[in-house]
C-alpha cells in the first residue's frame, strides 16, 4: 500500500492511467506525458485529484520531493527523469509493482519469455477458469492489474503476463509460479545487449522460495542453462526432450509418461503453440486441473486474436490472420505451422530489415502478395529468388489478389513480417481490417 506519498507517474498509457487512479485515493499523484488527445481522460483523472501535466519537458517538473517514480514500462531506461530519480535515490517502479503491494493473499502465476507470453497466459487462464477456479487475467496482455484490485479476493489466482520491460522495475513482486517460455534476441535497442536482456528475464524468479514453482522450456538451451540454480522447484516442458515433465512424442503430448493429448485434437497450429500449451498444462497441473478440462479447452481454443488466428474457410481456402507478426522471425514461426500451399501477404513499415531469412521457409509458399512501404523491396526479394509475386497498394487489394490467385485447399496467410505503422495505428487494427476484408469476400 502507498499512503500519503508523493508520486510521479511518467507516461499516460493504459497502465499509467490505471496506476494513477489507484494511487490517487491516498496519495499526491502527478501524471505526465508529452501528449494526450483525450480531454475526457484528463478531466476524469483531475476529478480524482490527480495533477495532469502535458509537457515535452518532463524533467523540469520533476524534483527530489517525490517518493516514487512510476514509469510506463516502454519508457527508456535512460530517460532524463529516470536518470534524475536515480541521482536522487528515488525508487523507480512500474504499475505491476504498485498493484502487487495492494493485493490480498493470492497465488500469482507470472508468465514471461521472448515469444508466446500472451498465448501461454491466455491458455493458462482458460484452463483455470474452465476448471471453476477463482482466476483473474492481468498484466501486459492489456489488462493493468491496478484496474482489478477491487475485484480480487483473498485466495484468488492471478495469471499475469509479464513483459521484459515490466520486469526491469519490479522489486517485491513474487510469482508463486513463474513461467519462462523461451529466449530470443529481441528488444536489444531497449536493453543494449542480449546479455542484459537475458539477465533481466530472470527477474521473474526474484523473491521465489523453495515452495515456489518455476516452469521452464528444457528445449531452449539458454533457458535451461540460466535457470539451473533457481530456488524454486523446477518443472520442464519440451518439444524435443523426453526427459522433461511434459513433452511431444510423435503425435502426442505426453505428461508423466502418459499420453495426455493427441496433437490432432488441438485446434491451434505449430510446434511453438504446443510448447505454449505444455507450459500452460504444467501450471494447470499445479492446481490439479483434470485432463478432461484440458482437452475441452484445447478442442475449442482457436488461438489468440491476430496470432495465426483462424479467420474462416471460404470456397476451400483457409484464411489466417497473423498480424502480430511484425518481424521476420514471427513470420517464420507462422510458415513453419503450415504444410499445404500458402499464399502469403507481406508488407508494412520499412525498418530496412532483410527478408532473406524467410527464404528457407518459403518452399510451400506458391505466391507472395505485398503492399505497404516495403512492397518494392519484397518484390525484389521475390524476383531474386524466383518466387511469384504480386505488388499492390493496400491490404484490401492484397487480400483480393491473394484470394484470386489461390486454389481450393490453399491457405491465405497474413503474416506481414513488418510493423503496421506505415498505414495503421497498431497490428490489432491491421488484423481487424484483414478480417473485415475477408468477410466481405463472401
Ligand atoms: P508474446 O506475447 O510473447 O508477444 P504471443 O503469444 O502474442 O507472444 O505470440 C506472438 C507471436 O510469437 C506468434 O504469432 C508466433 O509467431 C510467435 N510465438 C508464439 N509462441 C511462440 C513460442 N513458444 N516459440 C516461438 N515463437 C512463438
Amino acid at each position: 500500500m502507498f499512503k500519503n506519498k508523493k508520486i510521479f507517474v511518467l507516461g499516460m498509457g493504459k497502465s499509467g492511467k490505471s496506476v494513477a487512479k489507484l494511487l490517487s485515493k491516498d496519495n499526491h499523484v502527478l501524471i505526465t506525458d508529452m501528449k494526450c488527445d483525450n480531454l475526457d481522460e484528463i478531466s476524469e483523472l483531475e476529478k480524482l485529484g490527480v495533477n495532469v501535466i502535458i509537457t515535452k519537458d518532463q524533467t523540469s517538473i520533476f524534483d527530489n520531493t517525490y517518493d516514487y517514480v512510476v514509469k510506463n514500462p516502454g519508457v527508456r531506461l535512460d530517460h532524463p527523469v529516470v536518470l534524475k530519480a536515480q541521482k536522487f535515490n528515488i525508487p523507480v517502479i512500474t504499475e505491476l509493482e504498485v498493484a502487487y503491494r495492494y493485493l490480498p493473499e493470492v497465488k500469482i502465476i507470472g508468465i514471461t519469455g521472448s515469444n508466446g507470453k500472451t498465448t501461454t497466459t491466455t491458455i493458462t487462464y482458460e484452463f483455470l477458469k474452465t476448471a471453476g477456479l477463482p482466476v483473474h487475467l492481468a498484466g501486459n496482455i492489456g489488462l493493468p492489474l491496478c484496474d482489478q484490485i477491487d475485484d480480487i479476493k483473498k485466495g484468488d489466482i492471478l495469471v499475469v503476463e509479464v513483459s521484459s520491460h515490466q520486469l526491469v522495475n519490479l522489486d517485491k513482486f513474487k510469482a508463486d509460479i513463474a513461467v519462462l517460455t523461451n529466449l530470443y534476441q529481441v528488444h536489444l535497442d531497449f536493453f543494449g545487449t542480449y546479455e542484459k536482456y537475458k539477465l533481466n528475464k530472470l527477474r521473474i524468479f526474484n523473491n521465489q522460495s523453495a515452495n515456489s514453482v518455476a516452469i521452464l522450456n528444457k528445449g531452449d538451451s539458454e533457458v535451461y542453462e540460466l535457470t539451473k540454480n533457481l530456488k524454486a522447484s523446477k518443472k520442464y516442458f519440451s518439444s524435443k526432450d523426453e526427459q522433461a515433465d511434459i513433452y511431444i512424442d510423435g503425435d502426442f503430448i505426453v505428461y508423466k509418461n502418459e499420453k495426455l493429448l493427441e496433437l490432432s485434437s488441438i485446434r491451434v497450429k505449430g510446434i511453438h503453440n504446443y510448447e505454449n500449451i505444455m507450459a500452460a498444462i504444467l501450471v494447470a497441473k499445479e492446481f490439479n486441473v483434470s485432463n478432461e478440462v484440458i482437452k475441452e479447452v484445447l478442442n475449442n481454443f482457436a488461438g489468440v486474436e491476430h496470432r495465426i488466428e483462424f479467420v474462416t474457410k471460404l470456397n476451400g481456402r483457409e484464411f489466417y490472420n497473423d498480424s502480430k507478426a511484425t518481424n521476420v522471425d514471427s513470420t517464420i514461426t507462422a510458415l513453419k505451422s503450415f504444410n499445404n500451399d500458402v499464399v502469403l501477404i507481406l508488407g508494412g513499415l520499412d525498418r530496412g530489415h532483410s527478408f532473406d531469412p524467410l527464404l528457407p521457409y518459403l518452399t510451400h509458399v506458391k505466391h507472395i502478395v505485398c503492399y505497404g512501404e516495403t512492397k518494392e523491396r519484397i518484390k525484389e526479394f521475390a524476383f531474386k529468388n524466383n518466387i511469384d509475386v504480386t505488388v499492390t497498394d493496400s491490404l484490401e487489394e492484397a487480400t483480393h489478389a491473394a484470394y484470386n490467385i489461390s486454389l481450393e485447399g490453399d491457405t491465405i496467410l497474413l503474416s506481414p513480417a513488418c510493423a503496421s505503422w506505415d498505414q495503421y495505428k497498431n497490428f490489432e487494427q491491421r488484423g481487424d481490417e484483414f478480417k473485415e476484408i475477408v468477410s466481405s469476400l463472401v
